[in-house]
């Protein structure tokens, strides 16, 4: 399984771009980031979206993904995953017709450039060669972790979450994990209050488990801390992989 980062930062600077994974060229994990770096080509290869939670730092590439998508008029189209409270409010937030034109009733209500798929946590669903299950976890808004097996290779991608529990019963033979951990120590209560993790209250979630995944990649770093919480994790998780901009992991 190959994951390329598109972004992984909790912010936008230059360099540093909003949470969005392309594992093999076309499922899509998280949308904060697509046309600032993906060529038409690489872009039009995608064709599933999975959503962690419907934060514009993880939705906002999709509505001009769907624009470059339908001038190439592409027969399939985009298949937009969550569970169907997400779902809602991206339709009404952002695709409503007002902030961006509804493409998931163009260019027909019957074969729109957007298609929508409500999933259930806990029921694990097939997307061509990967096996995808989400778990809820605990953000601002309704939010889900994804557990995503393609061969011999699981991904557990836990998207924004602050303390939780159910999605550490399902990480015991994962390949990766793929955590945030957003703030810094000294950040404690505001990553509390907003739903998001600090390097000391990662390692109070990651003894939940009974063994660490052999590879832990760390994303969603407030950029303006980032050599604080670099330093952090490195003597709280030793061997966690900051993941960077633009570079491919192979899982
Ligand atoms: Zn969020
Ligand atoms: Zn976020």
């Amino acid at each position: 399984m190959q994951l390329r980062v598109l972004g992984c930062s909790g912010a936008e600077f230059p360099g540093h771009h909003p949470s969005a994974f392309l594992i093999d060229d076309s499922l899509l994990l998280d949308a904060g980031t697509i046309g600032a770096v993906l060529t038409e080509e690489e872009q039009l290869r995608i064709r599933d979206i999975l959503v962690t939670h419907p934060h514009l730092d993880h939705i906002r590439g999709i509505p001009l993904l769907a624009d470059n998508v339908i001038l190439k008029g592409l027969p399939e189209g985009l298949n937009l995953i969550s569970t169907c409270e997400i779902i809602a409010a991206i339709r009404a937030h952002l695709l409503n017709g007002v902030i961006w034109p509804d493409f998931t009733k163009i260019p027909s209500a019957e074969n729109p450039v957007l298609s929508c798929t409500d999933i259930l946590p806990e029921k694990e669903f097939r997307l061509g060669a990967f096996t995808v299950t989400a778990f809820k976890v605990n953000h601002t808004v309704p939010a889900v972790a994804y557990r995503i097996t393609k061969n011999a290779t699981t991904l557990l991608y836990t998207g924004d979450t602050g303390p939780t529990d159910r999605i550490w019963e399902m990480a015991g033979d994962v390949s990766a994990l793929l955590v945030e951990v957003s703030f810094p120590d000294a950040m404690e209560e505001l990553a509390l209050i907003t739903g998001h993790l600090t390097p000391f209250l990662l390692t109070k979630e990651l003894a939940k488990l009974g063994r660490l995944p052999p590879r832990i990649l760390i994303t969603h770093l407030k950029p303006q801390y980032f050599e604080q919480i670099r330093e952090q994790l490195e003597a709280a998780v030793p061997g966690a992989e900051l993941l960077q901009d633009g570079r491919v992991y192979n899982l």
